[in-house]
């Protein structure tokens, strides 16, 4: 499978996720055990694979338990250095490995505006639904990054998206600001050279250039 090297990076969330968002997991499938409804996987138009409801679920209401191997600390910080997939940590102290023994809820994808919200309750990671979810609709939750410098470019198709799956802070509010600033002042730049030899703008931003790539590995 082709893999866009953009896109296969570390990200780690503040919820203590830490994420790879092009490392396949194999064989997508639900726990049935875990899940409160009836769901399914199929391909989504967010990102490769997501998770749909089969069945109407009403609002705050468990959908699924997020699963995975229990790594302590140490262990976490070696799978967050190498090859890895999907981790979600629970506590101070242990970590969920969603590639082993994942219910399925690690393949469910980012949105800005999800439907879904992960709440820790005794020890159990479980995804509730933020509203009625209607059957047929895509499963989303929000991931959350924390903003360390990269920003993840999101594509969500939220009328509110922020353009990055990183938690908004105000940081990251600025950042962003003075990025579509540079981006304006360069584009209006280029626009009036190009203009000149071939009339024609081309994109300046690697955010920009971010997501035509998403857009062509999906
Ligand atoms: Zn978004």
């Amino acid at each position: 499978m082709q893999v866009n090297p953009t896109f296969t990076r570390a990200f780690t969330l503040n919820s203590g996720l830490h994420f790879n968002m092009d490392t396949p997991v194999r064989r997508p499938r639900i726990d049935p055990k875990f899940a409160g409804y009836k769901l399914s996987i199929r391909r989504s138009k967010i990102h490769r694979y997501g998770v749909y409801a089969e069945e109407r679920i009403p609002a705050n209401r468990k959908v699924i338990e997020y699963t995975g191997e229990r790594l302590n600390r140490r262990e976490t910080k070696r799978r967050g250095e190498g090859e890895y997939t999907y981790l979600f940590t629970l506590d101070k102290y242990w970590t969920l490995d969603g590639a082993f023994g994942g219910s399925g809820a690690e393949i469910i994808n980012h949105s800005c505006e999800p439907n879904v919200v992960s709440r820790i309750m005794k020890g159990h990671i479980i995804y509730m639904s933020r509203r009625t979810i209607e059957p047929g609709e895509e499963i989303t939750v929000d991931y959350n990054f924390e903003y360390v410098g990269d920003r993840t470019f999101c594509a969500c198709g939220a009328s509110n998206c922020r353009s990055v799956m990183e938690r908004m802070t105000p940081k990251l509010e600025r950042d962003l600001a003075k990025e579509k600033a540079a981006r304006a002042a360069s584009t209006g730049r280029a626009g009036a050279r190009r203009a000149g030899a071939n009339g024609k703008v081309e994109p300046q931003s690697a955010l920009e250039s971010k997501a035509k790539s998403k857009a062509a590995y999906i």
